[in-house]
Protein backbone atom coordinates (compact mmCIF):
# COMPACT_ATOMS: atom_id res chain seq x y z
CA UNK A 1 0.00 0.00 0.00
CA UNK A 2 0.94 3.62 -0.84
CA UNK A 3 -0.28 6.09 1.18
CA UNK A 4 0.35 10.01 1.99
CA UNK A 5 0.26 11.57 5.11
CA UNK A 6 -1.41 15.25 4.48
CA UNK A 7 -1.82 17.94 6.57
CA UNK A 8 -0.04 21.38 7.61
CA UNK A 9 3.29 21.71 9.52
CA UNK A 10 3.10 20.60 12.92
CA UNK A 11 -0.15 18.26 12.57
CA UNK A 12 1.80 15.01 13.27
CA UNK A 13 2.11 13.76 10.13
CA UNK A 14 5.69 12.23 11.85
CA UNK A 15 5.10 10.77 14.56
CA UNK A 16 2.07 8.98 12.77
CA UNK A 17 4.27 7.89 9.64
CA UNK A 18 6.65 6.18 12.42
CA UNK A 19 3.70 4.36 13.92
CA UNK A 20 2.29 3.31 10.85
CA UNK A 21 6.63 1.74 9.77
CA UNK A 22 6.30 -0.17 13.65
CA UNK A 23 2.77 -1.66 12.59
CA UNK A 24 2.59 -2.15 9.30
CA UNK A 25 6.45 -2.30 8.17
CA UNK A 26 5.85 0.27 5.75
CA UNK A 27 8.95 2.64 5.83
CA UNK A 28 8.53 6.51 6.12
CA UNK A 29 9.80 8.65 3.21
CA UNK A 30 9.77 12.54 4.98
CA UNK A 31 11.49 14.18 2.38
CA UNK A 32 12.20 16.86 5.38
CA UNK A 33 14.09 14.12 6.99
CA UNK A 34 16.00 13.60 4.26
CA UNK A 35 16.87 17.26 3.68
CA UNK A 36 17.80 17.34 7.33
CA UNK A 37 20.27 14.60 6.71
CA UNK A 38 21.86 16.28 3.44
CA UNK A 39 22.10 19.73 5.56
CA UNK A 40 23.73 17.47 8.22
CA UNK A 41 25.83 15.54 5.93
CA UNK A 42 27.15 18.71 4.29
CA UNK A 43 26.10 17.32 0.41
CA UNK A 44 25.91 19.99 -2.64
CA UNK A 45 22.44 19.28 -2.01
CA UNK A 46 21.96 20.13 1.99
CA UNK A 47 23.56 23.29 1.18
CA UNK A 48 21.24 24.30 -1.28
CA UNK A 49 18.53 23.53 0.25
CA UNK A 50 19.67 25.31 4.38
CA UNK A 51 19.00 28.55 3.81
CA UNK A 52 15.16 27.83 1.52
CA UNK A 53 14.39 25.86 4.63
CA UNK A 54 15.46 28.32 6.91
CA UNK A 55 12.65 30.82 5.24
CA UNK A 56 9.80 28.32 5.08
CA UNK A 57 10.12 28.16 1.73
CA UNK A 58 9.36 24.71 -0.66
CA UNK A 59 12.50 23.04 -1.60
CA UNK A 60 12.60 23.12 -5.36
CA UNK A 61 9.83 20.27 -7.24
CA UNK A 62 12.78 18.99 -9.27
CA UNK A 63 15.11 18.16 -6.13
CA UNK A 64 12.42 16.43 -3.86
CA UNK A 65 10.93 14.19 -6.71
CA UNK A 66 14.19 13.23 -7.60
CA UNK A 67 15.18 12.19 -4.04
CA UNK A 68 11.68 10.21 -3.47
CA UNK A 69 12.11 8.70 -7.06
CA UNK A 70 15.88 7.26 -5.65
CA UNK A 71 14.53 5.97 -2.14
CA UNK A 72 11.13 4.82 -3.41
CA UNK A 73 13.87 1.87 -5.45
CA UNK A 74 15.16 0.47 -2.61
CA UNK A 75 13.81 -2.69 -1.54
CA UNK A 76 12.25 -1.87 1.88
CA UNK A 77 9.91 -0.05 -0.36
CA UNK A 78 8.97 -2.94 -2.25
CA UNK A 79 4.82 -3.42 -0.21
CA UNK A 80 5.19 0.35 -0.92
CA UNK A 81 5.42 3.07 1.52
CA UNK A 82 3.99 6.32 3.61
CA UNK A 83 4.95 9.05 2.27
CA UNK A 84 5.13 12.23 4.94
CA UNK A 85 5.77 15.67 3.77
CA UNK A 86 5.37 14.74 -0.01
CA UNK A 87 4.13 15.77 -1.97
CA UNK A 88 3.39 19.26 -1.20
CA UNK A 89 3.07 20.85 -4.46
CA UNK A 90 0.61 19.73 -7.62
CA UNK A 91 3.56 19.03 -10.09
CA UNK A 92 5.22 17.15 -7.02
CA UNK A 93 1.91 15.22 -6.83
CA UNK A 94 1.73 14.54 -10.74
CA UNK A 95 5.02 13.42 -10.61
CA UNK A 96 4.58 11.19 -7.78
CA UNK A 97 1.44 9.44 -10.07
CA UNK A 98 3.70 8.92 -13.00
CA UNK A 99 6.84 7.43 -11.16
CA UNK A 100 4.93 4.87 -9.34
CA UNK A 101 2.55 4.18 -12.39
CA UNK A 102 5.62 3.36 -14.37
CA UNK A 103 6.47 0.76 -11.73
CA UNK A 104 2.62 -0.69 -12.29
CA UNK A 105 1.33 1.13 -8.70
CA UNK A 106 -0.16 4.28 -7.06
CA UNK A 107 -1.77 6.08 -4.43
CA UNK A 108 -3.70 3.99 -2.34
CA UNK A 109 -4.81 6.50 0.46
CA UNK A 110 -4.27 9.51 1.34
CA UNK A 111 -4.99 10.69 5.37
CA UNK A 112 -5.73 14.34 5.86
CA UNK A 113 -5.15 15.46 9.38
CA UNK A 114 -7.10 18.25 9.99
CA UNK A 115 -5.38 20.71 12.79
CA UNK A 116 -6.29 24.40 13.71
CA UNK A 117 -3.55 27.14 13.17
CA UNK A 118 -3.75 28.60 16.61
CA UNK A 119 -3.03 24.79 17.70
CA UNK A 120 -0.26 24.29 15.32
CA UNK A 121 1.34 27.04 16.43
CA UNK A 122 1.33 26.42 20.40
CA UNK A 123 2.64 22.95 19.38
CA UNK A 124 5.49 24.00 17.53
CA UNK A 125 6.25 27.05 20.64
CA UNK A 126 6.13 23.74 23.27
CA UNK A 127 8.52 21.78 20.77
CA UNK A 128 11.07 24.94 21.39
CA UNK A 129 10.35 24.80 24.40
CA UNK A 130 11.17 21.29 24.96
CA UNK A 131 14.30 21.24 22.74
CA UNK A 132 15.85 24.31 24.50
CA UNK A 133 15.32 25.74 20.81
CA UNK A 134 18.37 23.02 19.66
CA UNK A 135 16.54 20.87 17.01
CA UNK A 136 15.48 22.46 14.03
CA UNK A 137 16.92 25.57 12.64
CA UNK A 138 13.45 26.39 11.09
CA UNK A 139 11.23 25.59 14.27
CA UNK A 140 10.95 29.18 15.27
CA UNK A 141 7.46 31.30 15.69
CA UNK A 142 8.09 33.30 12.63
CA UNK A 143 9.32 30.62 10.31
CA UNK A 144 6.44 28.79 11.10
CA UNK A 145 4.38 31.56 10.15
CA UNK A 146 5.64 31.33 6.85
CA UNK A 147 5.85 27.51 6.81
CA UNK A 148 1.82 27.62 7.05
CA UNK A 149 1.11 30.53 4.08
CA UNK A 150 3.41 28.49 2.01
CA UNK A 151 1.30 25.25 2.83
CA UNK A 152 -2.24 27.18 2.61
CA UNK A 153 -0.86 28.65 -0.89
CA UNK A 154 1.24 25.51 -2.43
CA UNK A 155 0.05 22.62 -0.64
CA UNK A 156 -3.43 22.71 0.37
CA UNK A 157 -4.97 22.92 -3.33
CA UNK A 158 -3.34 19.30 -3.84
CA UNK A 159 -6.20 17.93 -1.38
CA UNK A 160 -8.83 18.57 -4.13
CA UNK A 161 -6.49 17.09 -6.72
CA UNK A 162 -6.73 14.11 -4.26
CA UNK A 163 -10.31 14.42 -3.51
CA UNK A 164 -11.23 14.22 -7.08
CA UNK A 165 -9.38 11.16 -6.95
CA UNK A 166 -11.54 9.78 -4.25
CA UNK A 167 -8.38 8.79 -2.38
CA UNK A 168 -8.70 11.02 0.80
CA UNK A 169 -9.58 10.05 4.43
CA UNK A 170 -10.02 12.79 7.30
CA UNK A 171 -8.65 12.48 10.34
CA UNK A 172 -8.87 14.99 13.49
CA UNK A 173 -5.47 15.73 14.11
CA UNK A 174 -6.61 17.23 17.27
CA UNK A 175 -7.72 14.03 19.37
CA UNK A 176 -5.03 12.61 21.43
CA UNK A 177 -2.04 10.69 19.28
CA UNK A 178 -3.29 6.99 20.07
CA UNK A 179 -6.91 8.01 19.05
CA UNK A 180 -5.46 9.52 15.60
CA UNK A 181 -3.49 6.42 15.30
CA UNK A 182 -6.37 4.16 15.80
CA UNK A 183 -8.83 6.39 13.14
CA UNK A 184 -5.63 5.87 10.29
CA UNK A 185 -5.57 2.31 11.32
CA UNK A 186 -9.09 1.94 10.42
CA UNK A 187 -8.73 3.87 7.40
CA UNK A 188 -5.74 1.39 6.53
CA UNK A 189 -7.83 -1.54 6.85
CA UNK A 190 -10.72 -0.69 5.29
CA UNK A 191 -8.85 0.09 2.35
CA UNK A 192 -6.85 -3.05 2.88
CA UNK A 193 -9.92 -4.80 2.29
CA UNK A 194 -10.77 -3.59 -1.24
P1 LIG B 1 7.01 20.42 8.55
O1 LIG B 1 7.13 20.14 10.01
O2 LIG B 1 6.96 21.88 8.25
O3 LIG B 1 5.93 19.64 7.87
P2 LIG B 1 9.13 19.01 7.06
O4 LIG B 1 10.14 18.32 7.88
O5 LIG B 1 8.19 18.16 6.28
O6 LIG B 1 8.42 20.04 7.99
O7 LIG B 1 9.87 20.00 6.00
C1 LIG B 1 10.76 20.99 6.43
C2 LIG B 1 11.17 21.88 5.26
O8 LIG B 1 11.80 21.07 4.24
C3 LIG B 1 10.01 22.56 4.51
O9 LIG B 1 9.61 23.77 5.13
C4 LIG B 1 10.63 22.77 3.11
O10 LIG B 1 11.52 23.85 3.10
C5 LIG B 1 11.46 21.50 2.92
N1 LIG B 1 10.66 20.43 2.26
C6 LIG B 1 10.30 19.25 2.81
N2 LIG B 1 9.57 18.51 1.96
C7 LIG B 1 9.45 19.25 0.83
C8 LIG B 1 8.78 19.06 -0.41
N3 LIG B 1 8.08 17.95 -0.67
N4 LIG B 1 8.89 20.05 -1.35
C9 LIG B 1 9.59 21.16 -1.12
N5 LIG B 1 10.22 21.41 0.04
C10 LIG B 1 10.16 20.49 1.02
Amino acid sequence: MNLVLFGPPGAGKGTQAKVITEQRGLPQLSTGEMLRAAIAAGTELGKASKAIMDRGDLVSDDIVVGIIGERYDQPDCAKGAVFDGFPRTIPQAEALDAMLAKRGRKIDLVIELKVDDKILIDRVEQRIKESGGTTRSDDTPETLKARLAVYYKNTAPLLEYYKHQGKVVTVDGMKPIVEVTRQIGAAIDAKARH
